[in-house]
């Protein structure tokens, strides 16, 4: 479980395109960009997903989510909305088994941002 692909990158043994970190988590860049600024934020510890949460963890890592919008709407003023996404489970279409909320930023009209 904690060789996952997001485990390596929280441990800093694979790069990512990291926009926020600290001793508890790090919210790197999605590779696929669903808009412009699409952000994965995990837990640095392994944890499969949102069944294996304790209240502590979903303190440690939901309590970053509102810091982090604040800091891509700084970064992308044009930004208007944003949508928070996490998928548990195969049937709900994880497919990287280390807990990530998906980030993804919003924009005016059909502009995807890009
Ligand atoms: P889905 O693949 O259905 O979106 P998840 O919610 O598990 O399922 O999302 C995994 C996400 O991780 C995907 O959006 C994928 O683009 C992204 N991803 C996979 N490997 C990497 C990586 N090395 N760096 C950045 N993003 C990655």
């Amino acid at each position: 479980m904690s060789e996952t692909i997001f485990y390596k990158i929280g441990q800093g043994e694979i790069p990512a395109n990291v926009v926020y970190e600290d001793d508890q988590v790090m919210a790197f860049l999605d590779m696929s960009q669903v808009t412009k600024g699409h952000t994965l934020l995990i837990p640095k510890k392994a944890i499969q997903d949102i069944f294996a949460y304790t209240d502590d963890d979903a303190a440690m890592v939901f309590s970053r989510v509102p810091k982090i919008t604040r800091a891509m709407q700084k970064a992308f003023p044009e930004m208007t909305g944003v949508n928070l996404l996490s998928n548990n489970g195969e049937d709900a279409f994880q497919s990287v088994f280390h807990s990530h909320i998906h980030i993804i930023p919003r924009y005016s009209k059909e502009d995807d941002g890009f």
